[in-house]
Parts: structure tokens; sequence; C-alpha cells
């Protein structure tokens, strides 16, 4: 069976190393107990501003395992995953996609591995605990995975890139047209037979993150909206419950007129006012995100342009 790890690289010369070290041993380990018959680490440069590259090539002449793709500008993870993974479909029997941080166990691939010839489709890599993680990134992400499964997300928790796909699951997936991807959510919905491998997540090896706040927010968005038309059924309910309000407001307002009692009115004027003005704008920017959305996905834009791979891709 041909295998390949799969490694989107954004401006990552400072763990490369490390990273090709560790995949290889496992590689090693695979190779000699059987367990595969051919191994491959697939390194996707994200357009990367640093060495990375000149550093893939290297490897790839020292180094019979690595190869590498170099996309002509930055796509994001997700799109550079998405590139390896294509490229794995239709060259690979199973492929394992993993972060170059070395933050997850590459000790786990091994697992994943026997999974896959026990015959399952997707083995799903599971951080057991979020010891590494600060506080806040632990809790934003719990919220994050309840609210996409609120929202009628199928994901699987605390997984996050880190998994095995077989050969019909890349091809099943890359038959998605779709370019706002959610990889976990995709790969969740197609539904093969799965597994889960258990692993302890640790502090990034070298360099830093490179999803500040800012990124993590919007992909958190991306996920939700590219996944779920909840919201806008939400923005329906909310919009009954107002008129609800405004209805139970005029009966009040006639009483109390009936009575010779009626207010100025101003308090209420401007409170349900403002509210609800502030209700019409939170709906139409949700609106808005999904007409964003439907834009991109109409334009229907190549995902990545490939600008160099390692000689032997070639
Ligand atoms: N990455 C990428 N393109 C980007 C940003 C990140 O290919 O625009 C890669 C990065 O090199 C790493 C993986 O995506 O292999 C995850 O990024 P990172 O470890 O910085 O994210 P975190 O673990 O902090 O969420
Ligand atoms: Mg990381």
């Amino acid at each position: 069976m041909k295998f390949v790890i799969v490694v989107p690289c954004y401006n990552e010369e400072a763990v490369l190393p490390e990273t090709t070290f560790q995949l290889s041993r496992v590689l090693d380990g695979l190779l000699e107990r059987n367990a595969i018959d051919h191994g491959m680490i697939l390194y996707v440069d994200d357009g990367s501003k640093d060495g990375t590259w000149s550093l893939i090539r290297r490897y790839a002449e020292e180094n019979s395992y690595v190869e590498g793709l170099k996309l002509a500008h930055n796509v994001g993870h997700q799109h550079a995953l998405w590139a390896g993974l294509e490229w794995a479909s239709a060259h690979a029997d199973a492929c394992v996609s993993i972060d170059a941080d070395l933050q997850d166990d590459v000790d786990a691939i091994s697992a994943m591995v026997d999974y896959y010839n026990k015959g399952m489709d997707i083995v799903y890599g599971v951080r057991r605990e979020r010891k590494t993680d600060t506080f806040f990134k632990k809790h934003t992400a719990l919220a994050f995975y309840r609210l996409m499964r609120g929202l009628g997300g199928d994901i699987v928790y605390n997984h996050a890139d880190f998994r095995l796909m077989s050969r019909r699951t890349l091809q099943a997936l890359v038959s998605f047209p779709e370019r706002n991807l959610f990889l976990r959510g995709m790969v969740s919905s197609l539904g093969f037979p799965s597994a889960l491998v258990y692993y302890d997540r640790k502090e990034r090896f070298a360099g830093e993150s490179k999803y500040p706040l800012k990124k993590m927010i919007s992909f958190a968005l991306d996920g939700i909206t590219s996944f779920s038309v909840r919201p806008l059924r939400y923005i329906t309910y909310l919009g009954l419950f107002f008129m609800l309000i405004a209805i139970l407001a005029i009966f009040y307002g006639l009483c109390s007129y009936a009575e010779g009692s009626a207010l100025p009115g101003w308090t209420s004027l401007l409170v349900s006012l403002w509210f609800i003005g502030g209700a019409i704008l939170l709906a139409c920017g949700i609106i808005g995100e999904y007409v964003g959305k439907i834009y991109k996905e109409v334009k229907q834009r190549p995902r990545y342009f490939i600008e160099q791979t390692t000689e032997r891709l070639k």
C-alpha cells in the first residue's frame, strides 16, 4: 500500500528539520513491520516567505521519503492541505494529514495505519486533553465544538486536521466543489467507516502559531456558515419573537390609552427603536455572511496554483 503523509507548511523552517526526522522515523517503523509498502512525506509549501521551500528541496535530495509542492501564494491552511490531499487522492492508497509543528503526536500515525489495515476508511486523531493550550483557547475551542454540534454540524470533538483517509475517502472529498473549506466537517459528513485514535497534543516544537485570534475567529465563522444554514432560520424566529413583543406592546398602549393614563412614551419608543435596529443589523450581517459565501462559490476560482514541485514529482 502506498502511504503519504501530507504536511502543509507556512514559514516553518524552524521546525522542518525535526519534523522530517520524526516523520522519517515513523515511516521507517511502518516499512519495517510491513504495515505499508511505500512511504512518502509530502510537504505543501503554502507560499512561505522564509527558507521553507529551499529546505524542502534539500531534504528531497537527501531523504528518499520527502517530496514537496510549492504553491504560488499563501492560500491558508485548509486550501494548502487540500492541494496535498488532491495529489494524494490520485497517487496514494491512504494518507495522513498533520501539521508541520509537531503538536500532534507522530507516534499516533502508526495506530492510524493499523486501523486502515483493519478496514477503516477514516481515522480521526483526537486530543485527549488540552493541557498545553491556554485557558482561553481551551474554552473557546470547546464552545466552538458545542456551537457547531448545536447547529447541526456533525464534527468530532477535539479533532483538528490530524487524520488518516483512505483513497476512496480522498476521492469523495475532492469531488466536493465548494471553495469555503472546512475539512474536518466535510470529512465527517462522508460517513465511511471510521475510528478514533487518542493522543496528547504537545507544545509547538518551534516557531510561532500561524493562527492568531483574528484568524481563529474567522475560521470559526467560516466553519459555521459553510456548514449550517440554521442561523438564517434563527433570524426568522428572532423576527417572530420581536413581532410578538410589538403586538403585546400595542395592546398595552391601547389599554393604557383607554384608561387615560397614556405615558409620554419616550423611553419605550427609544428602547425598542434601538433594540430592533440592532436586531435588523445583526440579521443583515448574518445574511451578508451567506451572500459573501455564495459569491465566493459561484466564482468557482481555482483553490491554489502549484508553482514548483520537487524533482521526482515532475
Ligand atoms: N499553515 C499553512 N498556511 C497558513 C497558516 C498555517 O499551511 O496560512 C500551516 C502551518 O504551517 C501548520 C498548520 O497549518 O503546519 C497549522 O498552523 P499552526 O500550527 O500555526 O496553527 P495552530 O496549531 O496554532 O492552530
Ligand atoms: Mg500548531
